[in-house]
């Protein structure tokens, strides 16, 4: 049931941009200033061949900058240290993250001869005011064409979009997303912003120009993306930015939490075991959850309920907090067991 896919992942950082993104601090995001060269990609492969028993499930991931948009020659050097490492018995290939204006049908004709076999877009949003209020220097088009060619040639493709960002409403959000679901691309990774230092957004935030929405209402927002993805098989492989001590230590604001996944995926799974009650005892759902289901004698009784057994603690909600969640609402226990039938996300009401 769970994704077994997994990547070497290796960061380069900042190379060959041009632009400067009003969210971005590469060095902080990857932690690190220095390129890496065909030396260091070999030590990281090797070592990885050692490591790595599942390496048809594997590819050598090239993340952090716009790699189509480095100088050719420390493209290629990159792409051709990784060669001895794909193929039978070894990883499955290799995998790069660039901008959708750097992407052209010359450029993926070579990353074809390189054994590239993903290509994740760094989308942003797809909204032309937001990517343009954002400094992203490219349209709303240009992902969809990116996108097209991209499938056209055969890769995965990947988007990677942000929530959250200057000037973007929930009206823009949820615009931006039904275009990313019309895509449908294989992965998605879902960024909700971080303000970091020494990036337009502080600057545009410290002023008061730019004001964030509630945390709470993001991870909602996340979670209904996440459960409609799912729904639609697209694989979401990534939400929230990934914890680091060099995002904690230079982020100013924003929607960071070191568990931000696991807190949608238990907004998801309160939702569902909400809902599940409301339908037995014949109840309808105020949509809106302004305020909580009209109680009546059905909700005081405690129930049990089965998800898959990987998703228990997911059930449980991030510290118990689904738990808790429905003693103080309706107060009733909850009690959550495993069962190996179930999807994600499905949940069965017992009793
Ligand atoms: S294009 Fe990418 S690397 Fe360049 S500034 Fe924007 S986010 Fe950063």
């Amino acid at each position: 049931m769970m994704n077994k896919h997994q990547n070497i992942a290796i960061f380069i950082p900042h190379a060959g941009c041009p632009y400067q993104c009003a969210f971005c601090n590469q060095r902080i995001i990857t932690g690190q200033e220095q390129l890496p060269h065909a030396k260091e990609i070999k030590t990281i492969c090797s070592q990885a061949m050692t490591a790595i028993k599942n390496r048809s499930d594997t590819e050598i991931a090239f993340f952090g900058g716009s790699f189509t948009a480095i100088p050719e020659s420390y493209m290629l050097e990159l792409l051709q240290s990784a060669q001895e490492f794909i193929g039978k018995n070894r990883f499955s290939g290799i995998r790069i993250s660039t901008r959708p204006d750097c992407i052209t049908p010359q450029i993926l004709k070579l990353l074809k001869n390189y054994h590239v076999t993903s290509i994740e877009l760094g989308a942003q949003s797809l909204s032309d005011k937001v990517l343009n209020a954002n400094q992203r220097g490219h349209t709303a088009q240009d992902i969809i064409y990116a996108s097209a060619l991209i499938k056209e040639y055969g890769f995965s493709l990947g988007l990677q979009i942000m929530i959250g960002l200057y000037q973007s409403t929930w009206d823009d959000e949820m615009k931006s997303f039904n275009k990313l679901c019309e895509i449908h691309p294989d992965t998605v990774r879902i960024y909700p912003v971080v303000i970091l230092k020494n990036t337009r957004l502080a600057e545009l935030y410290q002023s008061g120009e730019y004001q964030l929405f509630p945390f709470s209402e993001v991870v909602k927002f996340c979670a209904s993306e996440m459960r409609i993805l799912h729904e639609e098989n697209i694989s979401v492989i990534k939400c929230g930015l990934h914890a680091s001590e060099f995002v904690e230590h230079d982020m100013i604001a924003g929607y960071y939490h070191p568990a931000f996944r696991e807190l949608c995926e238990s907004e998801i799974y309160q939702l569902r075991m909400e809902t599940a009650i409301a339908v037995q005892s014949g109840q309808i759902r105020n949509r809106m959850r302004k305020n909580k289901i009209q109680q009546a004698d059905e909700w005081t009784k405690d129930r049990i309920f089965a998800v898959h057994p990987s998703c228990i603690s997911k059930a449980a909600g991030h510290k118990k907090s689904n738990l808790r969640w429905f003693a103080e609402q309706y107060g009733i226990k909850i009690k959550i067991t495993g069962d190996a039938s179930l999807a994600l996300y499905q949940v069965k009401l017992l009793e």
